[in-house]
């Protein structure tokens, strides 16, 4: 069954509509980072911008089904860090208001690489907001929640693309509310459909069936892989690191692994894997083995104010 709806601005909530008629909205696939920032970024072009996002919790401190990798390090680096400040002034002082850590790499991190410890280079001199990212994600989904013009539906699943009669122009998008039965649908109308629905995008074989070519794809797959686990940061750890990197170096050190910090005084403890080298989820102890590397940080490369 197919029913039309229209978008209320009042709580995200969709209210079916017979004469929808949506001048001048985008929608936006995906509450991720990226659905996140494209949604900011529209918002300041388009009257109406509709995020939805299959998962039916999206403000949360936990991890949500959607975004299963985020149980791994999400550190915000300088680059991301300057955009996401750019857009939303603020933003890193509201990250560390609520336990992110500010880790300066070039003082703070002990770094493993070519065999032994050594300073980052002068590239990697910068600062690195260390949270997870569910409160990477909260944070900036909140500021979103309140920018006038945007809405967000969660439990909502686009399942496929409108076009208009000649199938020249896409015009909106098919949803299926996980609220309800599986087969009740509905369609939003669109001007502009964004998909940032990330690795698992359904649009290419969308595509394909309404009888246009998907973009090529190059997959270069490093098989690369991470294994983490959550701790609690030892109440003995006095630094002098705040952070660690034990970078593998395929195909002679594919092993690897990471210590970062994170709110509520806990580490992201990652075992990481290259060309094949899958780290295993027991016994984490016996993953990283070269001798050089058993050795602590020595206290000539650790951090000056330190030492
Ligand atoms: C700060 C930061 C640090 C990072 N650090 C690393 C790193 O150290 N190493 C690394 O390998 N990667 C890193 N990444 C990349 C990250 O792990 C993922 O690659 C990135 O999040 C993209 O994942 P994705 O493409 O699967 O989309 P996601 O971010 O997982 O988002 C997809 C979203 O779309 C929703 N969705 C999917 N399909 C539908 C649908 N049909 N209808 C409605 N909603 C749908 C999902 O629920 C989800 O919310 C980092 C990313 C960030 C933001």
């Amino acid at each position: 069954m197919m029913n039309r709806v229209s978008k209320s601005n009042q709580g995200g909530k969709v209210s079916r509509s017979a004469e929808s008629t949506a001048a001048r909205q985008a929608v936006v696939i995906g509450s991720s980072i990226a659905g996140l920032l494209a949604a900011h970024v529209l918002g300041q072009y388009f009257e109406r911008v509709t995020i939805i996002d299959r998962d039916r919790q999206l403000e949360t401190s936990g991890f949500r089904p959607g975004v299963p990798q985020a149980r791994h390090p999400h550190t915000l680096l300088r680059r991301g860090h300057l955009i996401l400040e750019q857009h939303f002034p603020g933003l890193t002082r509201e990250l560390l208001a609520h336990g992110a850590i500010a880790v300066e790499a070039h003082q703070e991190l002990a770094y493993f690489r070519e065999g032994d410890w050594r300073l980052p280079g002068q590239h990697e001199d910068t600062l690195s907001i260390a949270c997870s990212r569910p409160l990477l994600e909260s944070v900036i989904y909140r500021r979103l929640a309140t920018q006038p013009g945007i809405t967000i539906l969660p439990g909502h699943e686009a399942t496929y693309l409108n076009m208009d009669a000649h199938r020249r122009q896409v015009t909106g998008l098919q949803l299926h509310n996980r609220h309800k039965p599986a087969w009740s649908s509905s369609w939003l109308d669109a001007d502009l459909v964004v998909d940032a629905s990330g690795r698992q995008s359904p649009a290419p074989e969308w595509l394909s069936s309404l009888g246009y070519m998907p973009p090529a794809e190059l997959v270069v797959n490093a098989r690369l892989a991470y294994a983490t686990r959550i701790y609690r940061r030892p109440a003995t750890h006095a630094g002098p690191w705040q952070a660690m990197y034990i970078q593998p170096e395929a195909p002679d050190q594919p092993h690897g692994g990471m210590i970062m910090p994170m709110e509520d005084g806990r580490w992201h403890v990652t075992l990481i894997g290259m060309d094949g080298h899958y780290p295993p989820t027991e016994k984490p102890a016996s993953w990283i083995t070269p001798a050089s590397c058993r050795r602590p940080p020595s206290t000539r490369l650790l951090p000056k104010r330190n030492r």
